[in-house]
């Protein structure tokens, strides 16, 4: 089986990382809301056995016998309670009032201590530790069964009329009232939802892997599609490289046996050897050219450039390769307010590509047109030939490196197949756009438009 390659490991470890940090997010939000879900639970718990010990503590109040002792006025008051000592049948009810949940032995029990803490009654089913100090009003408990309770200890008071006519009822501190509220059902709500959030945390992370799978190949995709261009440039560069240092050996090493039988060979091989020199010169210098303009660029060398005067040096310097060709070369317009900022070189350069390829790619007889005006805030140049035209197909393609249309023409005039892509760096260097039109056999236009200079604006503006 072949192994990942680079980018198929670092979209692994993309996915991996966004899952990561998804996860942590999504545990950390789960278990929050678990949290605030129990702490809610627990809060409700403990306003429910609150109140319950409040109503209660009222409901005994007037009824309780004069002593904190078991007794039979003590049954009497609470006749479902046990005495300690007694046997303790199952409760009919405790207090009425509260009957329907105090005497539910599965969820409450109820003791009365003394006020030294000695437990004197108690409902069927309660700890009945012997004697101890009541603790704090909140505390833990083990049941029987090993079943946790929630206990909650107040004073129990009771109302005391006194002799003395006219005189307030006081109230007498009697001993303490203890309410149990069995955890179980809190237990088992905990337990039922630490496993919930569990599953839909597990469950979540499963399609955040799926999600991020998909988002990293998202991400990944520009880049992809950047390593397969470079690894497509450095294959064909190879190959550029290739094609005339094998020409410039295979000439050397023919000379090499002919050089003693025919002296005069030896200039025919120099002028080859001279003209495979030059090609390999220029590919490896745009070559270096394009890497430059990928590359960051100095803002300190841009400067203001008149497009007119880059337009005119040109059409002189081209018009001897135009007359050599036999194509008239014609300007239209040439706007002399028209001026960028930009790179002086790199603009002669963009011009000077377009203008020999239109010079190069048309037949003798023919005519090269190069316009320039102003389009808004841009400055518009357009170079028209009536040359052999660009398929559409071809269209699509002229400006990746050394793509040809016919690599065989495109050698013989000395072209390294990378013109249109050092083109199509300058124009993005500056902001730019350009288009190409043909209708595939008579003819192309390329039309590049580039932001004019503010100051140039500004004219525009102000006429
Ligand atoms: P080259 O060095 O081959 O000219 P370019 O990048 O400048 O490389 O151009 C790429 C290809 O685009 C050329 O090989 C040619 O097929 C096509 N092309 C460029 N300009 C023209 C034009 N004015 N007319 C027709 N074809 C053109």
């Amino acid at each position: 089986m072949a192994s990942p390659g680079p980018m198929s490991r670092s979209r692994l470890r993309l996915a991996a990382v966004y899952l990561l940090v998804i996860g942590v997010i999504l545990y950390g939000a789960g278990l929050g809301m678990f949290g605030l879900l129990m702490r809610s639970n627990w809060s409700a718990l403990e306003r429910e056995v609150e109140t319950l010990a409040g109503t209660l503590h009222d409901s005994l109040k007037p009824l309780l016998p004069l002593e904190a002792r078991p007794s039979t006025q003590l049954a009497a008051v609470l006749p479902g309670l046990c005495l300690v000592g007694d046997p303790c049948p199952l409760p009919p009810s405790l207090v009425p009032r509260h009957a329907v949940s105090i005497t539910d032995p599965e969820r409450f029990y109820l003791r009365l201590l003394d006020p030294r803490g000695v437990l004197i009654a108690h409902s069927p089913g309660s700890p009945t530790t012997k004697a101890e100090r009541p603790g704090p009003a909140w505390s833990m408990v083990a049941g029987p069964g090993g079943e946790r309770f929630l206990q909650y200890s107040i004073h129990l008071h009771r109302s005391h009329t006194p002799a003395r006519a006219g005189a307030d009822p006081t109230e007498l501190n009697w001993g303490y009232l203890q309410i149990g509220r069995s955890l179980r059902g809190l237990d088992a709500e905990r337990e039922r939802l630490w496993w919930t959030t569990q599953t839909i945390v597990v469950l979540a992370l499963l399609v955040a892997g799926l999600a991020s799978w998909w988002l990293s190949g998202l991400a990944m995709g520009p880049l992809l599609a950047a390593y397969r261009q470079q690894e497509q440039f450095t294959a064909d560069a190879a190959h550029e490289l290739r094609a005339p240092l094998a020409n410039l050996l295979a000439v050397v090493e023919a000379h090499k046996s002919q050089l003693s039988a025919d002296p005069m060979a030896g200039e025919q091989t120099l002028a080859v050897v001279y003209k495979q020199g030059q090609r390999l010169s220029r590919l490896i210098t745009d070559l270096l050219l394009l890497a430059r303009l990928e590359g960051p660029e100095a803002a300190a060398a841009r400067q203001p450039c008149s497009l007119a005067q880059i337009v005119r040096d040109l059409l002189e310097e081209t018009s001897e390769a135009a007359s050599i060709a036999e194509v008239r070369l014609r300007l239209q317009g040439g706007d002399d307010n028209l001026n960028v900022l930009g790179v002086e070189l790199e603009l002669y350069r963009l011009v000077s590509n377009l203008l020999l390829n239109a010079i190069h790619y048309t037949l003798p007889g023919g005519e090269v047109v190069l316009s320039l005006r102003r389009d808004g805030s841009h400055g518009l140049l357009e170079v028209q030939d009536s040359g052999i035209g660009i398929t559409a197909a071809d269209q699509q393609r002229i400006f990746d490196r050394f793509f040809r249309s016919d690599p065989g023409r495109s050698r013989q005039q000395g072209g390294t197949g990378l013109g249109l892509s050092i083109v199509a760096a300058i124009v993005r260097r500056h902001r730019g756009a350009i288009t190409v039109r043909s209708d595939g056999h008579s003819g192309s236009r390329f039309t590049v438009t580039l932001p004019l200079e503010a100051s140039s604006q500004g004219l525009s503006a102000s006429r």
